[in-house]
């Protein structure tokens, strides 16, 4: 890993932690902040950590107005040992350079990016929680902060590391939710920016949540945006089906994320000898599937939630209940599986944990 010369300036306000007992998904941040500004021809400069604060942007800046703006979303574990380790971190900067392509923004230095966020965890590593389930989310994201009302990629950004101590997804346990198949809105299109992580995703995803919500559905799931006939993925999750022994997931098709827990998923399986298939499914062959007794599981897959079981299928009203609305014994294997690969309690056979050393600890 290429070290990076940043700035740092401390906090002489340190925050009270949050009970980790109770903690809420993206409430609560840490004391200091990772930033970066790109001018055009300057390229990436003023690497520095500094106390977590509001930030003062140009009511002119293109990301309010155009939505040039990327993210990622990764975790940090305390192991029981009291080592800091991250899941695949490597992985989440590659995306975020695909992300920003797409956007017509710059592309970061992956190896700079994370080095600056191993420096930064090191300083506030205290913020990382070790009750069950609990973690330290991790948001890099970069935004447009050119003032101008002009339909182009703007010339500066600044790149930002957040951090937020998050409970566990599941208080009493994994279990299984309910999920709305969306017939009315579509969440991308190819050739659209669906398999890049840009907030103009997100808010056009809200009113078919908002209808789910309604309705007591968790989440919806997304069909193909022309015919609505092929499954893509669920709100901010992929999605496995498990037919006749075999597991099947959409393939990346240029409207879906990839998922980074995806791809984790899809190695377990394969080194389990698990029957694998990355291809387009429809509705229509999940309908038969349940009709047929041969829809044995359903489960999302993402940072979150890690995995989350579906108990429920709602396909225009016609209701599937998969394996009697209980967490099927695949989806527990891979959940239990993958969190203590996460966590350390159990061996990485795999190379995906970055293990926080020393070093940086003399650092901070
Ligand atoms: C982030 C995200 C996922 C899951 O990706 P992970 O890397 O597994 O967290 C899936 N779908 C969408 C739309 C996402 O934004």
């Amino acid at each position: 890993m290429k070290s990076l010369p940043i700035q740092i300036k401390l906090t002489d306000n340190r925050k009270e932690k949050p009970n980790p007992e109770t903690l809420i998904f993206g409430r609560n941040f840490t004391d200091h902040m990772f930033v970066a500004d790109y001018d055009e021809g300057k390229g990436w400069h003023s690497h520095r950590i500094v106390p977590y604060a509001p930030v003062s942007l140009d009511p002119a800046s293109i990301v309010f107005h155009y939505g040039q703006t990327v993210f990622e979303g990764l975790k940090a574990y305390k192991s029981p040992n009291g080592t800091v380790r991250l899941f695949r971190p490597e992985e989440n900067m590659k995306r975020m350079n695909l992300s920003l392509d797409r956007l017509c923004m710059p592309r970061i230095d992956e190896d700079l990016a994370l080095n600056a966020l191993t420096q930064l965890i090191q300083i506030e590593k205290d913020w990382i929680p070790t009750v069950e389930g609990t973690s330290l989310y991790i948001r890099p994201f970069v935004i447009a902060n050119e003032a101008f009302l002009g339909v182009s990629p703007a010339k500066k950004y600044q790149f930002y590391i957040i951090l937020s101590p998050v409970g566990s997804y599941y208080k009493e346990g994994i279990h299984p939710v309910k999920i709305l198949v969306e017939n009315e809105f579509v969440r991308a299109v190819k050739g659209g920016t669906g398999g890049a992580k840009t907030a103009g995703n997100y808010a056009a995803g809200l009113k078919a949540q908002e209808v789910a919500d309604q309705k007591g559905y968790a989440q919806v799931l997304w069909l193909d945006g022309v015919e609505k006939k092929y499954v893509e993925e669920v709100g901010s999750m992929n999605i496995f089906f498990k037919i006749n022994g075999e597991v099947v997931t959409p393939a990346i098709n240029g409207s879906i994320l990839e998922g980074i827990t995806r791809k984790s998923i899809l190695h377990l399986l394969r080194h389990w000898n698990i029957p694998v298939a990355e291809r387009q499914i429809s509705m229509d062959e999940i309908r038969d599937a349940y009709d047929n007794g041969t829809l044995e599981e359903v489960f999302g897959t993402g940072t979150a939630a890690v995995i989350s079981p579906v108990g429920e299928l709602n396909w225009d009203g016609y209701k599937m209940v998969v394996n009697h609305n209980e967490t099927g014994p695949l989806a527990r294997q891979l959940f239990n599986t993958l969190t203590n690969i996460q966590t350390g309690n159990e061996e990485d056979p795999f190379g995906w944990i970055l293990q926080l050393n020393n070093e940086l600890a003399k650092l901070a």
